[in-house]
């Protein structure tokens, strides 16, 4: 899947991650709540957490609708200060696939501004901020604002250190 890629290359990019592309896993069909036809994101986030490996983060790139109790869908989610996160891509495709992917790569970023503690952001132009529709998604930078930045840079430095920074 290459939005994996795209995603990865923005991790590393964006907040110097490195990242492991694990295999493909069938899709997650012990969350799927037929009810609601869609998949539970909470149930994806505990099996993911549950696998016990040195990662610091694992992050979920799946194709299918997820939602949360509250919201009817959502893009991403994820354990605020935690390990694992959860996007869909199933309400990001388009047409243009660079848009996709891009998009694809916005909701991951955000979902891992997530893991490194950081809340919803009311700045403009923030990548932590809430989105709940494309027209807001695509609105958004693939950045965080200066407050946002400085936050997830702290928190990098603690999880990994980083020689030769004072
Ligand atoms: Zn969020
Ligand atoms: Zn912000």
């Amino acid at each position: 899947m290459m939005a994996v890629s795209v995603i990865a290359a923005n991790l590393q990019a964006i907040l110097g991650l490195n990242t492991q592309i694990l295999p493909v896993q069938p899709e997650p069909e012990y969350a799927f709540i037929a009810r609601r036809g869609q998949h539970d994101g909470g149930k994806i986030l505990q099996a993911l957490a549950a696998i016990s490996d040195s990662s610091q983060f694992i992050l979920a790139v799946v194709s299918v609708d997820i939602f949360t109790p509250i919201l009817t869908f959502v893009f991403g989610e994820s354990q605020l200060g935690g390990k694992a996160a959860v996007i869909s891509l199933f309400r990001v495709k388009s047409k243009n696939r660079e848009q996709s992917y891009n998009r694809a790569a916005k909701i991951a970023i955000h979902e891992i501004g997530h893991l490194l503690g950081i809340v919803h952001c009311r700045t403009p132009d923030c990548l932590m901020g809430f989105s709940n529709n494309l027209e807001k998604l695509d609105s958004l930078p693939l950045r965080f604002c200066q407050a946002c930045e400085f936050e997830a840079r702290r928190r990098l430095r603690h999880l990994f250190g980083k020689p030769g920074v004072s």
